[in-house]
C-alpha cells in the first residue's frame, strides 16, 4: 500500500514519555494544585465508609443532590444515588438521550486492611487484645509494629448506631500489632514470608490495665470493656453487629527531595475515585450522560450489596433510563467505561518481575491497560478489544492526555484482577486505566503526582468524549 503523507523515521516509533520532559511550568503547577486536594481528600477517606461521605460532602459542594426515583432530570441536572453509605452512583444528565449511551467511569473505595472479627476481644499475659481479620490481600509481615488507628460503627442492641474513630488526631491513643525480635527469631525468619503472619499473631494490643474487681482472667479484658462502655456505650455483644476496621495512621505526604511523589495509605483505589470526580466535577453539560460507580468490596471480588456487581447500579441507571423511556441494556450497549484502578509501577528493586517493554512507569502518565489477569494466560480478565482500546487512545490523544499502555509484570510472575470484568459482562465496552503505584498493597503506598494529574485529565476527556 503507498501511502501519501510522508512520515519522518521518527514518527515510526512508539515509546511513553516523561512527564518532566514535556509539561510545562504552569501544567506542572496545575499537577501540584490538583495533588494537594487529593492529599487532602486522601486524609480524610481512612475507609470505606469515610470515602463514600467524603465523595457526598464533595458532591453536595458541586451542586449534587440526592437521586429521587420519579424527579424531573434535565441535562446538566448533577445527581448522586448512596448506597447503603458504601457505594456511590453520581451522574449528570447529557445532552444527548440514554438510548445513545453513556460514558460510565468507575473505581473501588475499599482497601487491604484488617478487620476486627465480631467476637474479638480476649486477654493474655496481663494484656488485652483485639482479634483482627485480613481482608484484601494485606501482607502480615507489612503491617506489624505500625502505629494503627480503628474506624468503624457499631450497632446497639436497641438499633441506635455510634461512631469510632481513635487513633488518627493529635494526643489520641494508637494501636499496634506487635512483632518478634530478630534476638529471638531465629527460627522466625527461615519462614516464608507469606506463612510468618497466620492471623493468631495478628491481634492488635489494645491494653495492659486490670479493673479492679474482677478475677484473674478477665479484669484486663474487663477493663477494655469498661472503657468501650464509657465512651460508647456499648458492651461486647453490641461488637456482633460492628465493623472495625484497622488503618494505618498518618496522613499523605510528598515524597523525595523534589517532593515529586506521594505516599499515603490508600492510593489502591482511592487515587483513581478522587480522578472521576474531580473529572466529573468538570463537565457542565456534557453530550452523553457522564456517569461515575465507586463502589466497595473490589479486593474481596466485589460481591454484596455494595461491591460493582451489585444490581443496584442496575437500579440507578434503569431508573435513570426509565425516565427517559429507554431500555436499559440498549444504553449499556453504547456505553463506554472507564474502570480506573491502579497499575503495578516498574519498581526497578524488582526488575525480574517485570517485562521492561510492557511496564507502567512512573512519571510517564495513566496507564492503560487492555487487559488485566492471572494465573499468566489472560484467566478472569476483561480484555479490552482493539477498537476499544483506539477508541480511548484517540481521545487521550486529542485531548493532549500524557498515557502509557501498560501490563502488570510477567505473565509468569502472577498477575491480578479488577472490576472491568464487571462493567464488561453487563456488555458495556469497558477498558482499564489507572495511576501506576510504588508498593502497592502495603500500609504506605507511592505514587507520582503527575500520574495522579494525568489519570484526572484522561477521565475528564471520557466524559467530554472528544472521538469525531
Ligand atoms: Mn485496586
Ligand atoms: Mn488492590
Amino acid at each position: 500500500m503507498n501511502q501519501e503523507k510522508k512520515i519522518l523515521p521518527e514518527e515510526l516509533f512508539y515509546t511513553s514519555k516523561n512527564g518532566f520532559d514535556l509539561l510545562s511550568g504552569e501544567e506542572l503547577k496545575k499537577v501540584e494544585a490538583y495533588c494537594e486536594s487529593y492529599k487532602s481528600f486522601l486524609d480524610n477517606s481512612k475507609t470505606e465508609r469515610l470515602c463514600n461521605l467524603r465523595c457526598i460532602r464533595l458532591a453536595e459542594e458541586k451542586g449534587f443532590v440526592p437521586y429521587r426515583e420519579g424527579m424531573d432530570l434535565k441535562p446538566g441536572d448533577r445527581i448522586y444515588y448512596d448506597n447503603r453509605g458504601k457505594g456511590l452512583m453520581l451522574a449528570i444528565m447529557g445532552k444527548k438521550s440514554l438510548s445513545e449511551g453513556a460514558n460510565i467511569s468507575v473505581a473501588h473505595t475499599d482497601s487491604p486492611r484488617y478487620d476486627i472479627k465480631p467476637r474479638p476481644l480476649y486477654e493474655d499475659g496481663e494484656m488485652a487484645y483485639l482479634q483482627t481479620h485480613p481482608y484484601g490481600w494485606a501482607m502480615g509481615y507489612q503491617w506489624v509494629a505500625l502505629p494503627l488507628a480503628i474506624h468503624g460503627v457499631v450497632i446497639r442492641a436497641d438499633g441506635t448506631s455510634v461512631t469510632v474513630s481513635i487513633g488518627e488526631e493529635e494526643g489520641e491513643p494508637q494501636f499496634i500489632i506487635t512483632d518478634l525480635l530478630p534476638h529471638l527469631g531465629r527460627e522466625h525468619k527461615k519462614k516464608l514470608l507469606g506463612d510468618a503472619y497466620p492471623s493468631h499473631v495478628m491481634s492488635v494490643l489494645v491494653g495492659s490495665r486490670p479493673l479492679e474487681g474482677l478475677e484473674e482472667g478477665r479484669r484486663f479484658k474487663g477493663n477494655i470493656l469498661a472503657a468501650l462502655y464509657e465512651k460508647y456505650g456499648i458492651v461486647e455483644e453490641d461488637l456482633i453487629s460492628a465493623e472495625l476496621e484497622m488503618v494505618p495512621v498518618g496522613k499523605a505526604r510528598d515524597i523525595g527531595f523534589d517532593r515529586s511523589l506521594i505516599a499515603a495509605y490508600g492510593h489502591d483505589d482511592r487515587v483513581c475515585v478522587y480522578a472521576e470526580l474531580a473529572a466529573l466535577f468538570d463537565q457542565e453539560v456534557p453530550e452523553k450522560t457522564a456517569v461515575c460507580l465507586l463502589a466497595d468490596k473490589e479486593e474481596v471480588n466485589s460481591d454484596g450489596v455494595t461491591g460493582m456487581k451489585s444490581m443496584d447500579f442496575e437500579y440507578f441507571m434503569g431508573s435513570l433510563c426509565r425516565s427517559q423511556g429507554v431500555d436499559l441494556y440498549g444504553c449499556y450497549a453504547k456505553s463506554l467505561c472507564i474502570s480506573a484502578d491502579v497499575e503495578a509501577a516498574y519498581d526497578p528493586s524488582y526488575k525480574e518481575v517485570f517485562e521492561l517493554q510492557n511496564v507502567a512507569r512512573v512519571n510517564h502518565g495513566v496507564a492503560v491497560m487492555k487487559f488485566t489477569g492471572s494465573c499468566g494466560d489472560k484467566s478472569d480478565a476483561s480484555d479490552a478489544s482493539a477498537e476499544v482500546v483506539g477508541t480511548v487512545r484517540r481521545i487521550l490523544n486529542q485531548g493532549g492526555v500524557l498515557w502509557q499502555l501498560a501490563m502488570m509484570g510477567k505473565p509468569e510472575a502472577g498477575g491480578g484482577g479488577t472490576v472491568a470484568k464487571f462493567m464488561a459482562n453487563r456488555n458495556i465496552d469497558t477498558i482499564d486505566a489507572g495511576v501506576p503505584v510504588l508498593s502497592m498493597h502495603a500500609p504506605f503506598e507511592t505514587v507520582s503526582k503527575i500520574d495522579c494529574y494525568m489519570t484526572y485529565r484522561a477521565i475528564s476527556e471520557v466524559y467530554r468524549n472528544h472521538v469525531d
